[in-house]
């Protein structure tokens, strides 16, 4: 299955199985948008604007391939439990974000921690298959410095220790501190190309749209460059039913991945 994304003039393709979702959750003024924002422009805004439930969406063309991020910037407050389940079902790669400064926020993370991991067990019971959940915990505002700081580092760590697809990452939305590591390590453990990490590929905006998949820019093998993203900037978030048909489609996928998987160690 192929999904068409219009991009100017041109059409991008982005195989099914290409597509991914990032679902960033965690109580209200932690700095989820900043570090959203941070990943998408590379901005930081000191202003507070409260979220109820933003939707981006980047594309990739890595080394000629075309892929789809699609980044769920969730409110902390959530006045329906249904649509955060549906969010984190819909989730491939988690980010769980706290404020250094705020034990309260620590408190949701784990909370939240604890939800996704039991959401997520009802699809793994599905498929009969442990799933692997990528997922980094994010203590932001480090820039505020220890005599802030209400939650011990060693504290946070042992909320992922013991699993290798969980990382804890101490950041700054504000001063840049350690969010490209903290996607670099997202992808990594999500086995996603790296090149989607913010520094590792070439923003392209969208009036140069038309060129991205043409064929000077995605051959350019062996070139400084072969990896180009774009924000698109007409992306909306999908309706519930194209949420549930998603979830169909993932489960369907992995499951058919499995089956090829067990055949080819036969
Ligand atoms: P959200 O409700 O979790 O999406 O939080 P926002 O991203 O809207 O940020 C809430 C407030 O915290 C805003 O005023 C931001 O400017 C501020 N903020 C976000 N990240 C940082 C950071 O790393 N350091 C500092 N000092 N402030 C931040
Ligand atoms: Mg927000």
């Amino acid at each position: 299955m192929m999904k068409t994304l219009s991009s100017g003039n041109c059409a991008l393709s982005v195989p099914a199985r290409n597509s991914y979702r990032m679902v960033v959750l965690g109580a209200s003024r932690v700095g989820k948008s900043a570090i959203v924002s941070r990943f998408l422009n590379g901005r930081f805004e000191d202003q507070y604007t409260p979220t109820i439930e933003d939707f981006h969406r980047k594309v990739y063309n890595i080394r000629g391939d075309m892929y789809q991020l699609d980044i769920l910037d969730t409110s902390g407050n959530h006045p329906f439990p249904a649509m955060r389940r549906l969010s984190i079902l819909t989730g491939d790669v988690f980010i769980l974000v706290f404020s250094l400064d705020s034990r309260e926020s620590f408190d949701e993370v784990k909370r939240l921690q604890k939800q996704i991991l039991e959401v997520k067990s009802c699809l793994k019971n599905r498929t009969k298959e442990a799933a692997e959940l990528p997922m980094v915990i994010c203590g932001n505002k480090s820039d505020h410095g220890e005599p802030c700081r209400q939650v011990p580092s060693t504290e946070a760590e042992l909320l992922v220790s013991g699993d290798e697809h969980c990382a804890y990452f101490e950041v700054s939305a504000k001063k840049n501190t350690n969010v490209d590591e903290m996607f670099y390590v997202l992808f990594s453990m999500a086995k996603l190309p790296h090149e989607m990490s913010p520094a590792l590929h070439r923003k392209i905006s969208v009036q140069y749209g038309d060129a991205f998949h043409t064929r000077p820019l995605c051959m350019r093998r062996g070139k400084d460059v072969d990896a180009y993203g774009m924000v698109s900037p007409f992306a909306r978030r999908p309706s519930v039913n194209s949420d549930l048909k998603y979830i169909k489609a993932k489960v369907l996928r992995e499951g058919q991945a499995r089956e090829r998987d067990k055949c080819t160690v036969q």
